[in-house]
């Protein structure tokens, strides 16, 4: 961890100082693992400057309460809300400190489809990732699924979607147009 200066040693003292209750407390550690980005680690040495006998697992206990934990990947992470997530969306690891591992599902999938995949998947990988709005992650699974070449699995696969979700998504999508068709063919026919 960067060392703390002063100051902000200073600054977490007195938010430490001015605890009323155990929930006050249970907020701050929240504050310094989701806003702060601090390890557990980091958040435990800091506690300690005000309570000497706080251990590790109390703080992570404190952050499963809260249900949050961060990929170890940061910003490189591949889940669709970033790094900072439900526990449920990583795999259980008993040995590790919170039982989970570091890396989320979504990289864990992404890492080994791309491991796996050839030059041309890869790339659709790569590209499907730069896309930042979900709309435009979807016009691009579309546009892929309409060229005929690809299919539900393929698709699944290079936007970590579950296949359900993409099933449905070119389903509805196929849908509306015909609905939107069939409404202008409405209009023409009534001009
Ligand atoms: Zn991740």
């Amino acid at each position: 961890m960067k060392k703390l200066n002063n100051s902000e040693k200073e600054q977490f003292k007195n938010w430490f100082d001015q605890i009323e209750n155990i929930d006050n407390f249970k907020s701050i550690i929240h504050e310094l693992y989701v806003n702060y980005r601090y390890s557990y680690r980091n958040i435990l040495s800091i506690v300690r400057y005000n309570y000497k006998y706080i251990d590790i697992d109390q703080i992570v206990d404190i952050l499963k309460e809260f249900d949050v934990k961060r990929c170890s990947r940061g910003e490189d992470c591949k889940s669709p809300v970033g790094d900072l997530q439900t526990r449920n969306n990583f795999t259980n690891r008993a040995e590790s400190v919170d039982g989970k591992r570091l890396e989320c599902i979504y990289c864990n999938r992404f890492y080994t489809n791309f491991k796996r995949a050839n030059k041309e998947k890869q790339n659709h990988i790569l590209e499907f990732q730069k896309i930042k709005s979900p709309n435009q992650q979807d016009e691009f699974l579309v546009n892929l699924y309409k060229s005929k070449e690809y299919n539900y699995k393929y698709l699944s696969a290079i936007s970590l979607r579950h296949i359900d979700k993409i099933v449905s998504l070119v389903n509805y999508r196929a849908l509306s147009t015909r609905l939107v068709n069939v409404g202008r063919a409405h209009i023409n026919n009534a001009s």
